[in-house]
């Protein structure tokens, strides 16, 4: 399983830091000048944030596509994006007016619009949804256009990231997997990644940011660890290491993982990328801090 990093601060790109991150285009926008990774990272599209703020999405598709195509082009080794996706919590769905099913629907409608428009981009599609039949209905949703899930080499699996009940999230993503989806876990809870690893692709986390808040800085520059590479690839390895030693019921107050470890890469990837739009080897396996960010406190 590979595990993103998430952060907030994209000058970590440049760095050679020897684990993915996730970086929201929240934080990459706008920049005159942007990194260039030293390795592969996923962009994740900041939905959460913004539909909790605006209620709606205050960029359209094109604008989106040609940020990615940047970001592509400048920053490199881009894996892969997320789309502008529409989350299902309650929260979200008060802000909207929407329903699941309209959030669904846009959520869709969303990805097949940005498919069209850049096809050499490795947009992912994600499935939103409460109940695991939302989940599947997304899913089915998805397969009546024709968007073969289980042939793309990533699928994400959105608004679990805020849940309290572990056992369900671990429903919810063994039921897809069994569908064959390569999975991508948005803002799994720690100790619920030690329940369902085996079951997806990757996940990815900020809450070492969060976490870090409450550490006393290492340094008299760091008044705490929030914003701190040291402490928080410290808690990336903290964390693999326990996931691989299957103990993370051990291992209290980690706190929540937000969306995106390491596994083979597909053939026919080029820089490590997936690529949605051609058919996934059976060999292939497999995003941020905006999410976490919005997370209980770890
Ligand atoms: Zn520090």
């Amino acid at each position: 399983m590979r595990f993103y990093l998430g952060t907030h601060q994209p000058a970590w790109l440049a760095r050679d830091l020897g684990v993915p991150l996730l970086v929201s285009h929240r934080r990459l926008a706008g920049r005159r000048s942007l990194p260039r990774a030293s390795g592969p990272w996923a962009c994740d599209s900041g939905g959460y944030s913004e539909l909790s703020l605006y209620g709606r999405w205050r960029t359209d598709e094109r604008a989106y596509v040609a940020a990615l195509r940047r970001y592509d082009s400048e920053i490199g080794h881009l894996a892969w994006a997320a789309p502008m996706d529409h989350m299902t919590e309650a929260h979200v769905l008060a802000r909207t007016g929407g329903t699941v099913r309209t959030h669904q629907q846009r959520t869709v409608a969303n990805y097949l619009r940005l498919r069209d428009l850049a096809p050499e981009l490795p947009i992912i599609p994600v499935l939103q949804g409460q109940s695991i039949a939302d989940y599947h209905r997304c899913a089915d949703l998805y397969e009546r256009h024709d968007v073969d899930l289980a042939a793309l080499p990533l699928v994400g699996v959105g608004s679990v990231c805020r849940r309290q009940h572990t056992a369900e999230v671990e429903q919810i993503v063994r039921s897809l997997a069994a569908r064959g989806y390569r999975l991508h876990a948005f803002g799994a809870k720690v100790l619920g990644l030690g329940r369902y690893a085996d079951a997806i692709s990757s996940s990815d986390s900020a809450s070492w940011s969060f976490r870090g808040r409450y550490v006393p800085g290492c340094t008299p520059s760091h008044r705490s660890e929030s914003n701190c590479l040291r402490f928080a690839l410290a808690w990336h390895t903290r964390l693999l290491t326990s996931l691989r030693a299957g103990e993370l019921g051990h291992q209290p107050g980690c706190g929540p993982v937000s969306p995106r470890s390491q596994g083979s890469r597909a053939r026919g990837q080029k820089n490590g990328r997936t690529r949605p739009g051609s058919p996934r080897p059976r060999q292939a396996r497999g995003r941020m801090a905006a999410r976490a960010q919005n997370s209980p406190a770890a």
